[in-house]
């Protein structure tokens, strides 16, 4: 049997995806191409919650692409930029920042942990500052950040917010109309359950406003006011070209969103059922964790939904990892740079929670490898805590 990928990305894909991202790639300005992707702009609003002055962008790349489209767009030589760092992605948009020239501030605090509301808050009001950057969900710590509250805070102090998504959009709350956030970005091969290969964000007025009076220009590749025309265009079912798209993974966006959007839950549909499906995977398997006497990286009220950073047991190593491997599941090791040998990663998001199955030989690959690897616990009172 094929072994489940439950890695942090990439995931899992549902069936419907993989017929779309597969198959003879279509041109760019095909009749049926234009139709999906204007969909797929449409929708990614829906899944954003933007309202529609805000814009969708679609392009070829990485979440480091969107990343990078992010900064550039935003910040020149000498800007103020305020950075909540949760781990080794902050480290990274840390780095691109300076290297674009910005005087980045970072608030730090220990792994598995996160700078409060406050801290933000009192360097926000020193002033000064043109835009926050913070990491929505840390894949290297599974730390997720109060969003809601950092955006607000922004607002209020006229600086710009963004958000990087990558390990969190489509899978964890984020209501970027109500919150008033400037950028949303993230790449397809996680939450939103494509392949990996697109980078992916939803601009808001202020953002676009902020990028025309950019003295200094982005990277042509990365620049909105080249990839503008070609969304509105797209949106509008007209075909443009400004760089290829990547039209087999376009085609596949129009169906994965429409995947998530189509979600029910009780007292929820569309994306607010897919956020609450993940909460509801991760919380039961957070209880799985506890039956198996495991505890998580992330402080209990940081952990995000999307991922699960598990401490390794006393007497337990990084053999874990491949003796899960051996039973069936691909789990991931840990990526902060300092403590990445004390903690393996379980990625819970996009089409596999909605398999119970998924999760299902998710928990028992990992409670039979740490029982074999001589980790005392019970892996039927595992089993039955995530069937309950
Ligand atoms: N940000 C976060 C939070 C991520 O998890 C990742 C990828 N793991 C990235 C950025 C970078 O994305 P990519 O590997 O697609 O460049």
């Amino acid at each position: 049997m094929r072994k489940l990928l439950m890695i942090p990305g990439p995931i899992e894909i549902s069936p419907a995806v993989v017929e779309a991202t597969s198959g003879a790639p279509p041109s760019h300005v095909a009749p049926d191409f234009i139709e999906a992707f204007g969909h797929a702009l449409t929708a990614m609003r829906k899944v954003w919650l933007a309202p529609d002055d805000h814009q969708p962008f679609a392009i070829a790349g990485s979440g480091t692409i969107a990343m990078e489209m992010a900064a550039t767009n935003l910040i020149g030589p000498g800007d103020r930029v305020l950075l909540v760092n949760t781990g080794y992605f902050g480290d990274r948009m840390a780095k691109m920042l300076r290297r674009r020239g910005a005087m980045v501030e970072e608030l730090r605090a220990p792994a598995g942990s996160a700078p409060s509301v406050e801290a933000a808050r009192d360097q926000l009001a020193r002033g000064g500052f043109k835009a926050l950057f913070a990491t929505h969900v840390d894949t290297s710590t599974g730390v997720r950040v109060d969003a809601q509250a950092l955006a607000e805070l922004a607002r209020a102090h006229d600086a710009l917010s963004v958000f990087d998504g990558v390990c969190a959009t489509a899978g964890e709350r984020f209501d970027m109309g109500a919150w008033g956030a400037d950028v949303y970005l993230t790449a397809s091969q996680k939450a939103i359950g494509l392949p990996a290969g697109l980078a992916l964000m939803v601009a808001s007025p202020r953002a676009l406003a902020a990028r025309k009076i950019l003295a200094a220009p982005p990277p042509m590749s990365l620049d909105f006011q080249e990839w503008l025309p070609i969304m509105q265009a797209y949106e509008a079912r007209a075909g443009s070209y400004f760089s290829t798209p990547a039209t087999t993974l376009v085609r596949g966006l129009a169906v994965g969103l429409d995947e998530i959007l189509a979600s029910r839950a009780e007292g929820a549909s569309g994306v607010e059922a897919r956020f609450a499906a993940h909460a509801q995977a991760a919380e039961r398997l957070r209880r799985v964790w506890r039956v198996l006497g495991l505890e998580l990286f992330a402080e209990d009220a940081l952990a995000a939904n999307t991922l699960s950073a598990i401490r390794y047991p006393a007497g337990i190593d990084t053999k874990l990892v491949g003796a899960i491997s051996e039973r069936g599941v691909i789990v991931a090791g840990g990526l902060h740079p300092e403590h990445k040998n004390a903690y393996f990663r379980v990625g819970h998001m996009g089409y596999s929670i909605t398999q119970p199955e998924h999760l299902e030989r998710t928990v028992s690959a990992i409670a039979e490898a740490l029982a074999a690897l001589g980790h005392a616990c019970d892996v039927d009172a595992a089993r039955r805590e995530l069937a309950s």
